[in-house]
């Protein structure tokens, strides 16, 4: 298990965290990621530099965001693969928040294969439905540098302001009360399946995700020492 100051050493494969919106996965990876050395990825960070670089993909990709509509998954998954293929991605990195459709995991299965060796581990979170309310309408993100608090269990040291850049934090769009319940009803729709589908071929750990930060963290760290 990686330790504060130690070097890094890498994951050697793909480490995927599955779970609802709000069970506190972004947060996680950034740390875990950090642990390892190891990239944190999430599809809309890929998204975003796409765009503003004006790749292909980035071009086609930004109408249809734009138009607020769900970018298709050849479009989504050409973006994953050109992620994981750069040199940073050799030791393995976090996947956070993708895949999140049975036909994105059985896609993204053949491209790891191409590239790991090792199978992928799919970190599952478990949180229960009132915590996730409390989560996702206390959560405050960083304009600075993306980091994120909760008004109610991680505050910052000033409030409204990033602990580590001083950035201002605000409510992102899609934490606000009324997008919840819908984002909840997508994922028990859409992703939800992947467990079963995970858990059935030996890749899944649970991970309490309603313990304390920090021992959410280290749970992860036991989960992704022991299973190699
Ligand atoms: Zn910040």
């Amino acid at each position: 298990m990686p330790e504060a100051g130690v070097a890094a050493k890498g994951l050697g494969r793909a480490v995927i965290f599955l779970g609802p919106p709000g069970a506190g996965k972004g947060t996680q990876a950034r740390q875990i990621a950090e642990s390892y050395g190891v990239p944190h990825l999430s599809t809309g960070d890929m998204f975003r530099e796409h765009v503003s670089r004006g790749t292909p993909l980035g071009l086609r990709a930004k109408p249809i965001m734009e138009r607020g509509e769900l970018v298709p998954d050849d479009l989504v998954l050409s973006m994953v693969e050109d992620r994981i293929s750069r040199p940073d991605c050799s030791d393995g990195f976090i996947l956070d928040g993708f895949p999140r459709t049975l036909p994105q995991a059985e896609k993204l299965d053949e491209i790891l294969r191409r590239r790991f060796q090792a199978e992928p581990l799919v970190v599952h979170f478990l949180v229960d439905q009132n915590q996730l309310m409390r989560r996702l309408t206390g959560r405050r993100t960083c304009t600075i540098g993306g980091e994120i608090y909760n008004i109610y269990d991680h505050r910052p040291k000033v409030p409204g302001r990033c602990d580590r850049d001083g950035g201002e934090l605000v409510q992102r769009p899609d934490d606000r009360e009324e997008v919840i319940a819908e984002r909840l009803a997508a994922y028990e729709r859409q992703t939800r399946p992947l467990v079963d589908y995970y858990r059935r071929r030996g890749m899944l750990k649970d991970v309490d995700g309603m313990a304390a930060l920090g021992s959410v963290t280290k749970n992860v760290l036991e989960v992704l020492a022991q299973k190699k």
